[in-house]
């Protein structure tokens, strides 16, 4: 069976600043404590170098990148921008991008297919709406997100999936250990009949208020190999007790 460690990334999405990097100092601590962990930090785009720079133990990413290496896209930052800043970490396909830009599953493979092909570890992020589980949907609407974001190469990056359901974001709401499972299961069952082993090997975050008092339960769940951490991560103080959950899980 693959063994796959467990990966915290938080995602900072537009807060942070200067000052704040200082929460990474104990964040780096306690990712070199937690040896079997992998840690990393997408903070705004202009807080990636001193991100970098502060706290190169932790993988240090973008909350978004451009499909193009360069060109006429204002406003926006490549892959080969994020990594000449110390990226190494691509999201794509969050669901407030996915909402508020407007962005499509092929946007988000064609993303995912330049970070992967750079070399970063590159979450795709997949989620139903509320309304979407009310009608019994969830998994089929993962599913088609999942056969149209992600690329059919995994090029040399590390592709990670991040299941989030869209009703569990920021609102303290969060998935029952049941509903992770069946979805992890359905993820896993997608990665395996399309990479075969390779498939087993990928890692599965779930995202969608992780906290301290709900991560060890969320970790339990088979298939469930770490989480994305929004507003939990700004902090060191909430963040750390994450670690240390997913450092003690089995
Ligand atoms: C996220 O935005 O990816 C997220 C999971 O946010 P939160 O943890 O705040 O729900």
């Amino acid at each position: 069976m693959a063994v796959r460690r467990k990966l915290i990334v938080g995602n900072w999405k537009m807060n942070g600043s200067l000052a704040a990097l200082a929460e990474l100092d104990p964040m780096a601590a306690a990712a070199a404590n937690c040896c079997d962990v992998d840690v990393g930090i997408c903070p705004p785009f202009t807080l990636v170098a001193p991100a970098a720079a502060r706290a190169p133990s932790l993988a240090i990413g973008g909350q978004d990148c451009h499909a193009a290496e360069s060109g006429a896209h204002t406003g926006c930052v490549s892959v080969p921008m994020l990594k000449e800043a110390g990226a190494k970490i691509a999201i794509t396909g969050h669901s407030e991008r996915r909402a508020d830009q407007h962005e499509s599953n092929e946007d988000v493979r064609a993303k995912a297919l330049s970070a992967l092909s750079a070399g970063l570890l590159t979450i795709v992020c997949v989620g139903e709406s509320a309304a979407q589980r009310d009608a019994d949907e969830a998994v089929a609407v993962v599913t088609a997100q999942l056969a149209g974001s992600v690329p059919d190469e995994t090029q040399t990056g590390e592709l990670v999936v991040a299941y989030e359901p869209i009703w569990a974001i920021g609102t303290g709401k969060v998935a029952t250990p049941a509903d992770v499972a069946e979805m992890h299961t359905a993820i896993r069952a997608h990665l395996r009949s399309r990479f075969g082993a390779e498939g087993e090997g990928m890692r599965i975050l779930y995202g969608g208020s992780v906290k301290a008092d709900n991560a060890a339960e969320l970790f339990a769940v088979p298939d469930v190999d770490g989480a994305l951490v929004g507003g939990a991560s700004l902090t060191a103080a909430q963040f750390v007790p994450i670690i240390e959950a997913a450092a003690s899980a089995k």
